[in-house]
């Protein structure tokens, strides 16, 4: 049998409000502010699912969890991740890895690195090893560098054995 990698990528952006928590690969993180969403607003998480729909050819996460849909009101993200690595499964594609970097002025987010691969490599069950968490300032240029959003942009490599 052939080997079929295949990469994806993902890109997600949201805006920080107030009155949110801020949540990022599944970890909840001491903030004044959090990300707005119709879901847990967790970007990261967003970032990850579509580049491994993208890496599988299956759409967008729009498409698999419409935000018309009241029943994604306030969704854990993680829970879209865990459905994503199903239909995955149904494919016969395995992730091999996925790396990500978080474009965020503040907080500084290296201390829960450790806590996101774990969620992150739980849900889509693999090893920790095979996860990778970073993240970038935009050196306090433009909306993300005034702290008004955080953006996280995703790399998933999948092995097809259909
Ligand atoms: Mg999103």
């Amino acid at each position: 049998m052939a080997e079929d990698m295949r990469v994806g990528t993902g890109f997600d952006i949201h805006r920080l409000v107030e009155g949110q928590p801020l949540v990022l690969g599944g970890v909840t993180i001491p903030f004044e502010k959090g990300l707005e969403g119709h879901s847990d607003g967790d970007a990261l998480t967003h970032a990850i699912v579509d580049a491994l729909l993208g890496a599988a050819c299956l759409g967008d996460i729009g498409v698999h969890f419409p935000p018309s849909d009241e029943k994604h009101k306030g969704a854990s993200s993680i829970d879209f991740l865990k459905h994503v690595m199903d239909l995955l499964d149904g494919k016969m594609f395995f992730v091999q890895n996925v790396d990500a970097t978080i474009i965020c002025e503040a907080p500084k987010l290296s201390p829960h690195y450790e806590a996101m691969r774990q969620n992150l490599s739980k849900a889509m069950r693999i090893s920790m090893e095979q996860v990778s968490i970073k993240s970038k300032t935009m050196e306090r240029i433009g909306p993300i560098g005034e702290g008004l959003a955080i953006a996280c942009q995703a790399v998933a490599l999948v092995e097809s054995q259909m």
